[in-house]
């Protein structure tokens, strides 16, 4: 399997990143935001419960995400990997995300940190606010999740650079250009664990 944390502040692309990653290495998408956004566009308990959250542009607890999240992954446990976008999203769901891959001895291969600047993802979320009717993409709850983004999910990075996955891109650039970057890494990856495992 072949998983992989595409990790960035939001309105970094980790979406539109994430579905040119899943076409290219045949993986399974997997975003928390997209499933929570599912929820609320069909009405249900759970849409109605995590936009409370989302609409104050605040993370939605770790336990509901969690249920949410291990209800997913498991339906596509025999599949050739996963892109994880969204999450995890704070340390708690990082080493519950690690114990229970773990349980299966699957690891998490790489996490792709894109770097944007704090202005443009700014000016990139305002500008995309008429397109995407997201209610989170309004000036004031943009701030606020910029904020929560560098209390909360900020540490995972120092997290997954003591377990050495981490690589670091470059987000300021045209799509095409970040995601030639990312291929690169995970290219520069698999080319590294084929040589391992021949080496054994
Ligand atoms: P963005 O990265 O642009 O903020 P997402 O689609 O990843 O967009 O997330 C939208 C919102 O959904 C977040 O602001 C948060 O409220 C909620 N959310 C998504 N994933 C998680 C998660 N792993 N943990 C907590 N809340 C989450």
């Amino acid at each position: 399997m072949l998983n992989i944390i595409i990790f960035g502040p939001p309105g970094s692309g980790k979406g539109t990143q994430s579905a040119k990653i899943v076409e290219k290495y045949k993986l399974i998408h997997l975003s928390t935001g997209d499933l929570f956004r599912e929820e609320i566009e069909k009405d249900t308990p759970l849409g109605r419960k995590v936009k409370e959250y989302i609409d104050k542009g605040l993370l939605v607890p770790d336990k509901i995400v969690l249920r949410e999240f291990y209800c997913r992954a498991s339906e596509h446990m025999d599949s050739p990997g996963f892109v994880f976008d969204g999450f995890p999203r704070t340390i708690v769901q990082a080493e519950a995300l690690d114990r229970m891959l773990n349980r299966q001895n699957i690891p998490i291969n790489l996490v792709i940190s894109v770097e944007v600047e704090e202005n443009e993802l700014f000016k990139r979320m305002m500008s995309r606010s008429e397109d995407s009717g997201r209610s989170d993409d309004a000036e004031e709850i943009i701030w606020r999740r910029i904020e929560v983004y560098k209390e909360q999910t900020l540490p995972l990075l120092n997290f997954y650079t003591k377990q050495g996955k981490l690589a670091t891109i470059n987000g300021m650039a045209p799509v095409d250009e970040v995601f030639s970057k990312i291929s690169h890494a995970i290219d520069t990856y698999l080319e590294k664990k084929k040589i391992l495992s021949d080496i054994k």
